[in-house]
């Protein structure tokens, strides 16, 4: 008999959203709209260079990173999505019944991460549906060596200041790496200064992840990145795969993130298209809490009726996200997407509620 070693025969597989091919996907929090036309044409640009092995330190890309954060190109890591980048921060820091603190209502690939990395991993309550500080600075037992805070929060879409997180980092044990996890935080940026954050990483004992996937429309490029601390990435940089994104993928991120002024508009007309969406199902009785990403999460009088509507909604072509898994089964996440979508999902949600 051949056998797997114990602890991943024991795993369950990553669920992601199952996607009927004739449905309209609200389940994976893509952008609704497409990315910069000059990464699209930076694309086709890359197709003859298939050839050839990527740039394996990704040098135009960190610097275009590098440049439009004010960063030092040293201190970024560029992943096949950030998700690369979260399974090989855990395997480098936690494993060995180490543990890693995430939040009530965290980003699951964290969990599972710890699993493959058989790490300890523990869920902090939130407040409502909003990280407390108090609560993960009240759970930091002597186990623990890594914390992992999405802000804003996948699914709760919630957020807290960045003021907060830059107290947590002060009050939480020297050796507890803080990881934080902003794979929506072009749709606060604005509002949620960044800088203190990104400031962390230099000092020595914060890693802030990023990505293309959400805000600049470029999730199937795979391509998410991540400003370490300089010993921290040494260490992290083992783990990755050598050459672990396609040129093209190299391409268009680079490309896309000096058209800011393309992601901003992506941002600005996903909101424009969000807030009148979560109004109209708060005005059926849904309760939505204010969300700084391109999701809404949308929670139901409970988990039967949530179930209900889910049906109701998948008979009518469009397929959210249940959200049992993260212990909220009263809830279904809703990624925005284009205007006659949205449209469609209130008036399906309209009728399934009255
Ligand atoms: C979508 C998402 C990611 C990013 O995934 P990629 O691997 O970069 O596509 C990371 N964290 C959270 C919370 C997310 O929602």
């Amino acid at each position: 008999m051949i056998r797997p070693v114990p602890h991943v025969a024991a795993m369950a597989p990553y669920a992601l959203a199952d996607l009927g091919s004739d449905m309209t996907s609200m389940a994976q929090n893509e952008s609704a709209f497409p990315p910069s036309p000059r990464a699209l044409a930076a694309a086709r640009g890359a197709v003859t260079q298939a050839l050839l092995y990527p740039d394996p330190d990704w040098i135009d890309l960190r610097h275009a990173i590098a440049e439009t954060h004010d960063l030092d190109p040293d201190m970024i890591l560029c992943g096949a999505g950030s998700m690369e980048l979260i399974g090989c921060l855990i395997r480098a820091y936690a494993g060995d019944g180490r543990a890693v603190l995430g939040t009530e209502y965290s980003y699951a690939f964290a969990a599972s991460a710890a699993l493959q990395a058989q790490a300890v991993y523990r869920q902090v309550p939130e407040s409502g549906l909003t990280v407390s500080i108090d609560a993960i600075l009240d759970s930091v037992t002597p186990d623990v060596v890594l914390v992992f805070l999405c802000n804003p929060g996948n699914p709760t879409g919630t957020m807290v200041p960045n003021a907060e997180i830059l107290r947590l980092r002060d009050d939480l044990p020297e050796h507890v790496l803080l990881v934080v996890d902003q794979a929506y935080a072009e749709f606060c940026d604005a509002s949620n200064d960044p800088s203190g954050i990104f400031a962390l990483a230099q000092r020595g004992d914060t890693v802030i992840l990023r990505t293309f996937s959400k805000a600049y429309g470029l999730a199937g490029a795979r391509v998410g990145w991540s400003c370490f601390p300089l010993a921290i990435a040494a260490q992290v940089r083992k783990l990755l795969n050598p050459n672990n994104i396609a040129t093209a993928s190299q391409m268009m991120a680079a490309a896309a993130i000096r058209d800011r002024a393309h992601m901003r508009e992506m941002v600005r007309k996903t909101e424009a298209i969000r807030d009148p969406f979560a109004n109209r199902c708060r005005a059926l009785g849904i309760d939505v809490p204010h969300s700084h990403t391109n999701f809404v999460l949308l929670r139901f009088g409970d988990a039967n009726q949530a179930t209900e509507v889910d049906q109701t909604l998948k008979r009518a072509g469009l397929l959210m996200r249940g959200m049992a898994g993260y212990g909220l089964p009263d809830c279904l996440r809703a990624t925005i997407c284009d205007a006659p979508v949205m449209e469609h999902a209130a008036s399906v949600l309209k009728g399934a509620l009255s």
